[in-house]
This record gives structure tokens, C-alpha cells and sequence, in this order.
């Protein structure tokens, strides 16, 4: 791995999903439609992982992903490839605490016969020299997007797919993937079982890895049942502390946060002191570009609680629901932002 491009300070990423091109998915839309279908569909997403690809590299962003361009939605794809889940056998289940959704059912032992997202890494790996990040869905997120029929355990069925997504993590990594982030946004509702099994699950998940990994809590996509909720979490939203202390004790070398526009209180940071935070510093849940000042000035905030260099500027979450102009846009608000506070840090050890 040596011949890549070192992080430089600051190194800029993506939460994870970017917008589709029309001509794969009818954009602006969560689990939208492939308009292709068999060997043009397989073309059509390697067309538009390149293209995503290369849009993040235009805008300077330093720690490159695959834009989620292959996959659906970040949770169902991932469990789509699995034995055990029956797709076919429907149920309506609230999502997050949150909302109705019909999900597949767990119907037997769960298990991963061959690699999901390990050819598409590989070929991610092709296209860069730069470093590369991959999104898997946490355990815990899993486990609430699925109607449970076999183990009758949240616990236990994460656990199960802990140990999956250890087989995969390390496929991912050997294909040449430098960080491996899971996206956990059941751990902004779930506090007790975060604290009591989520995030041990999460270390079983990245047993033996080398490389780095990160895990992802957000206050979700900008989607109507995300903005409706968030609006009955008062002035300030505190969720994080929950989790906080016993991730800061964790083996995960990364976590990943929502701060842009977030009533998040930004000291909540102290409790994670020591570990490399990827601060969101774009806000996914609107149309509005940020400028780059409004970028640095988050930035600024979240140094007085993580060292220089720890820290990451990413977006607040994935942003497949927007126009891709929209996130072009935020991508160039990020890197410019960044600069900023990059010269200030830089100018200020003279
Ligand atoms: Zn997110």
C-alpha cells in the first residue's frame, strides 16, 4: 500500500452514498429502480462508480469512496446477498423507533456463502491512487431493517451477522480498502442495547483488521420521516452522549458524526477525546450549499475538542437523495473549506 497518496491534514471524505445518474436510477429517490438490467447493469454501475469517482477526486476530496453507486440502499443490498433472509416474506416493521417499513424476514440461520461488495472494491481500487473508504451496514441497523422469524433475538442475530461482516471486512481490506466505516444509525435510538451488545458486535465486526475503521451515526438521510423526527428532539440533541463513553473505549479507530446545522452540542466531542472523528460538516437534509467560511467555521468548532490530526471534515450523512449538481456543489464547499482551516493551522505552527 505504499505507493498511495499519503492523507494529507484534514483529509476530506463523504459519509457515504452519492447521487445516481439518471440513466441507472431515477435520482433524488431512496431504494430507487435500476433502469438497466443484466450485463448492461453490471456496465452501468462500474460506468457510474467511475463517474462518482472521479467527481470526488475534481472537487479535492482526499479519502475517495464508490459513492454507493453499486448498491440500492446501504442496508438491504448488503443483506440481499445473504442466506437466511427471505425476501419474498414481507412484514411491516417500524424502522428505527421511527417509521413503517416493509422489510424481508430472517428465516433461518443466517449466513454469507460468497463476497458482496469485495469485485467492486477491487475495481475501486483500479481507479485511485488515493486512499479509499468503504461503507458496510453496522449490525445493530441490520437487525432493525429486518422482521426477525428464527432467532427471536436482536442480540443474537447481530451477533450473527457480526461474524459476516468480519468475513467480508476482511476480504475488503485485503482487496486494498483503507478505511472500513459501518453505518450505525440505530445507535442514535437504541442506547441501552448500544451499550449492552451494539458495540461489542461492532468489535467482533472488525476482529483482526489492520486497516482503519470508522463507525457512522447520523440523524439520517434528509427524508421526511428523519426531518419530522428530528423536530420533536428539542433544542438540543444529546443522543451521543449515550453512546459516547463506551465508543471513546472502544476498538474503533473512527467515528463518524453529524454537526453541520445539528442541534448537536459540539462539547459533546470531549467525551470521544483521543479518537479520529470524521466531523460532518455539511449539512445532507437541504438544498443549500454551504460556503466554504460556514464549513471552516464547524470545523474550528470541533478543534477545540479533537487534535488536528484526527481530524476528518465529512458530510453529515450520505447524499444519494440529492440533485447531483446540489452535491457537486457541497463536495467543492467541503475541500475549500477545509483548505481554509488547513492554511490557519499550518501558518499558525510558523
Ligand atoms: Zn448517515
Amino acid at each position: 500500500m505504499n505507493t498511495l497518496i499519503k492523507k494529507p491534514l484534514l483529509p476530506t471524505s463523504t459519509a457515504g452514498s452519492l447521487p445516481k445518474p439518471s440513466w441507472l436510477a431515477q435520482p433524488e429517490t431512496l431504494w430507487s429502480p435500476w433502469k438497466l438490467q443484466d450485463h448492461e447493469l453490471v456496465d452501468g454501475k462500474h460506468d457510474a462508480l467511475r463517474v462518482s469517482l472521479q467527481e470526488q477526486q475534481q472537487a479535492g476530496v482526499d479519502i475517495v469512496s464508490d459513492g454507493e453507486q453499486t448498491r440500492q440502499h446501504f442496508v438491504t443490498t448488503f443483506i440481499e446477498h445473504l442466506d437466511g433472509v427471505d425476501f419474498e416474506q414481507r412484514k411491516t416493521v417500524k424502522i428505527r423507533d421511527r417509521y413503517d417499513a416493509s422489510v424481508p424476514s430472517v428465516v433461518g440461520p443466517v449466513s454469507r456463502q460468497k463476497p458482496v461488495f469485495v469485485d467492486d472494491a477491487k475495481f475501486l481500487r483500479q481507479q485511485t491512487n488515493k486512499p479509499i473508504k468503504w461503507a458496510l451496514p453496522g449490525p445493530m441497523t441490520m437487525v432493525d431493517t429486518l422482521y426477525d422469524d428464527h432467532y427471536k433475538s436482536r442480540e443474537q442475530l447481530a451477533w450473527e451477522f457480526a461474524k459476516i461482516l468480519n468475513q467480508e471486512a476482511k476480504e475488503l481490506e485485503a482487496a486494498g480498502v483503507d478505511i472500513i466505516q459501518f453505518d450505525e444509525p440505530a445507535f442514535n435510538v437504541f442506547f441501552d442495547e448500544v451499550n449492552a451488545w451494539g458495540i461489542a458486535c461492532l468489535e467482533r465486526a472488525i476482529e483482526g483488521l489492520k486497516c482503519e475503521t470508522a463507525v457512522h451515526i447520523c440523524y439520517g438521510y434528509g427524508i421526511k420521516a428523519n426531518t419530522d423526527w428530528k423536530k420533536t428532539l428539542g433544542s438540543q440533541w444529546r443522543q451521543y452522549e449515550e453512546v459516547f463513553p463506551k465508543l471513546q473505549q472502544s476498538n474503533i479507530d473512527i467515528i463518524s458524526l453529524e454537526c453541520q446545522n445539528s442541534r448537536v452540542p459540539i462539547e459533546l466531542l470531549e467525551l470521544i477525546r483521543g479518537k479520529k472523528v470524521m466531523v460532518g460538516a455539511i449539512d445532507v437534509a437541504t438544498d443549500t450549499i454551504e460556503t466554504p467560511e460556514e464549513v471552516a467555521e464547524t470545523l474550528r468548532q470541533a478543534l477545540k475538542y479533537v487534535d488536528a490530526d484526527k481530524l476528518y471534515p465529512s458530510t453529515n450523512c450520505g447524499m444519494a437523495p440529492l440533485a447531483r449538481e446540489v452535491a457537486r456543489g457541497k463536495l467543492n464547499a467541503l475541500s475549500a473549506g477545509a483548505a481554509i482551516v488547513r492554511q490557519e493551522l499550518l501558518a499558525s505552527k510558523q
